[in-house]
């Protein structure tokens, strides 16, 4: 497998691998072992969702040792987490909705790992054979409530929130990737996979011993530095080496 996503034409929700544009169906398990339809579906007419729907959506934050000083926090010992709701997933193309006009509120790009089996107190050397893959993300945040709370569910929870994929690559490494955010096409985080703190696979095994993973579960692996508020009207891009972009304007 390659790039696969989750698409839905009326009532049909199906996944698919994308292959220069053309999506060939899936059958079976997304996360088994499935097999395609040789004939490529016409994507006229086909909406892209976010590439899978998960249980739950967790985030992990400071995770990014520049992005750690530009909030003005010390670097946790073990991996910083919590939970996201699912409800805050758009896919790409989706438009973000800020709630509050007063409040201030960030874009965040991050790199997501998706599970692939279920997984429960996994070691890091283990943990590569549970991921089902890689997509790009944002985790935005409204700053106003954070800053004012000391729980980030809240701030970070809210409908839109969690822009995702648009599709998830099977066949990447995590860790060798550039990884951009882009706003009304200027260029504001710039970064490499390599320079997170806790690495993909440490990441989900600690999870994994405080948390079950399930197939098709999310994580965000954290931001770099250079986040930045967003307004109306704005056109955001998350380029991750290897991947589509992901990209969502503000409503
Ligand atoms: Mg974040």
């Amino acid at each position: 497998m390659a790039a696969i996503g989750r698409f839905q034409k009326g009532d049909d929700i199906f996944y698919a691998k994308v292959v220069d544009g053309e999506l060939f169906k899936l059958k079976g398990d997304v996360f088994g072992s499935p097999s395609f339809q040789k004939r490529a579906t016409n994507p006229k007419g086909i909406k892209t969702l976010t590439p899978v729907a998960p249980s739950k959506v967790i985030a992990v934050g400071l995770n990014y040792a520049d992005h750690a000083r530009e909030s003005g926090k010390a670097l946790p010992k073990t991996p910083l987490f919590w939970l996201k709701a699912p409800t805050s997933l758009i896919p790409d193309g989706g438009k973000i909705e800020i709630p509050f006009q007063d409040h201030r509120v960030d874009y965040e790009a991050e790199l997501a790992i998706v599970i692939g089996r279920r997984m429960r107190n996994v070691t890091a050397n283990a943990a590569a054979r549970y991921i089902f893959g890689y997509t790009s993300a944002q985790d935005i945040s409204d700053r106003t409530i954070q800053k004012a709370e000391s729980q980030w569910a809240r701030a970070k929870s809210f409908d839109t929130f969690t822009p995702l994929g648009p599709y998830v690559e099977t066949k990447i490494d995590p860790h060798k990737l550039t990884i951009q955010l882009f706003q009304n096409g200027q260029l504001r985080q710039n970064s490499l996979t390599g320079q997170l703190i806790f690495n993909c696979f440490e990441l989900v095994s600690f999870i994994s011993t405080n948390i079950t993973l399930l197939p098709g579960d999310v994580i965000l692996t954290g931001t770099p530095s250079g986040v930045g508020p967003i307004q109306s009207g704005d056109k955001l891009e998350v380029r991750i080496q290897g991947m589509s972009p992901l990209v969502n304007t503000v409503k």
